[in-house]
């Protein structure tokens, strides 16, 4: 797993190899991002500021049920990098969870099975 720092420096280095114009011309807004949620500073990228300027993709909204909704983002670069998916409460405020893309599915299917256990009546508890 990388620092912060690690990080910021490796991207320096990848980003010093690399023009203004292929910089530039290598961001892109994911499928699934919404601009108007988005917060991508290309010029920003192109110009070489601090990776803090960046900015980071978005999605809207994703509804799920009982006010809660998910939210898909990443951050801004002209190369590929990590999704996450954040799950909300009707409240707002900080995600209530944060899954690494990769991880997103596995524990959406893991969570589904534990429902489907709970939701299962064979009668062996009395009520
Ligand atoms: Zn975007």
């Amino acid at each position: 797993m990388h620092t912060g720092r690690a990080l910021e420096t490796e991207r320096a280095v990848c980003m010093s190899s690399m023009t203004d114009r292929e910089a530039e011309s290598n961001h892109r807004h994911p499928a699934w991002c919404d601009e108007r949620e988005c917060s991508a500073n290309p010029e920003a990228i192109a110009g070489k500021e601090p990776m803090s300027n960046w900015g980071r993709h978005q999605s809207g909204r994703r509804e799920l049920a009982f006010g809660m909704y998910a939210v898909i983002t990443g951050a801004a670069a002209p190369w590929p990098t990590e999704v996450y998916v954040q799950l909300y409460t009707r409240f707002g405020g900080d995600p209530v969870l944060e899954l690494h893309g990769p991880d997103a599915g596995p524990f959406a299917a893991a969570l589904s099975a534990v429902v489907s256990e709970a939701l299962v009546d064979d009668g062996a508890v009395p009520a």
